[in-house]
């Protein structure tokens, strides 16, 4: 952590704990309405299968694409969408591929992306992916779980997926435990990865950006720039006094309708009042 405090410290930012809300990202000097506040490449992302579609797992295109021949799984719009993702799709794809082929269709987006966090960690032990200050496993251990708010269907739900993922990755220093909080995890802290008009395009986790906690009222917003997570301010925000996108409390009065947040449409919904009108022209509006 303290590798992440440095790095942070030279792009203005610092993350402090507070007794009631956790992590929390501060600015150590004034941000301009616009500049990039952070920008964070995902340490592990999956691609959307909607309607059928399949998308390219390097860049979420969706033409030319061709199916990994060997666990019929994964899929690429050319050779180097399939060479960037190769060091990870390597293991991904002799595991897969050891599956019965029945059983490959039950392997989600997001059983994908706990595969790819475990097999993300083992490339990492082993040095073959480089551990960076924003890059590294230990930022995704330091992530809330939650678990213990988890209603019982769904810690069955997770401990479903955690066999599955057991069952396919083999490794000796897992467990299924373990992985179900990892899902746990990512159900908390993971984005939709969405294009420029709000699609959403697959699922990633930015361990960093991940910190950032939201508010009715945010100073900045998140946008992505490929698969880039791309944080904004859109007001100004001056040294030390203020946090990023506060936690949400939706507001005691009974709201008249909800806005669907674009970026984690499943984990918040807000209600309109406190929200700028420009912002929310990209939220889904839901009346109730
Ligand atoms: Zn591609
Ligand atoms: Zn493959």
């Amino acid at each position: 952590m303290d590798e992440l405090q440095t790095t942070l410290s030279a792009r203005g930012l610092s993350v402090s704990t507070l007794p009631d809300k956790g992590r929390c990202l501060f600015a150590t000097r004034d941000f301009r309405p616009g500049e990039i506040v952070i920008s964070e490449k995902p340490y592990v992302w999956a691609p959307n299968k909607s309607g059928g579609e399949s998308r390219c797992d390097g860049c979420f295109g969706t033409s030319n694409l061709k199916k990994c021949s060997a666990c019929q799984v994964a899929w690429y719009c050319g050779s180097s969408c399939q060479k960037e993702d190769w060091k990870l799709h390597r293991l991904e794809c002799a595991a897969l591929s050891k599956l019965h082929k029945d059983r490959r269709k039950s392997v989600t987006p997001s059983i994908r992306l706990v595969l790819r966090l475990y097999l993300r960690r083992k490339l990492e032990a082993e040095g073959v992916i480089p551990a960076t200050a924003m890059e590294n496993y230990k930022l995704v251990e330091a992530l809330v779980s939650h678990m213990s708010d988890i209603e019982e269907k769904q810690l069955v739900l997770y401990a479903q997926m955690a066999n599955l993922v057991n069952l396919i990755l083999q490794l000796p220093d897992i467990n299924i435990k373990e992985i179900a909080e990892n899902f746990s995890k990512l159900a908390c802290n993971a984005h939709t990865i969405c294009d420029s008009e709000l699609r959403p395009l697959g699922n990633g986790l930015f361990p960093v950006v991940s910190i950032i906690n939201h508010s009715c009222l945010p100073n900045s917003v998140l946008v992505f720039e490929g698969k880039s997570a791309v944080v904004r301010a859109v007001q100004h925000i001056s040294k030390d006094s203020e946090r990023y996108w506060d936690s949400v409390s939706v507001t005691s009065n009974s709201p008249k309708s909800l806005y669907v947040c674009p970026v984690l449409p499943e984990h918040y919904l807000f209600p309109s009042a406190f929200y700028p009108s420009y912002w929310l022209k990209s939220f889904q509006y839901v009346p109730l």
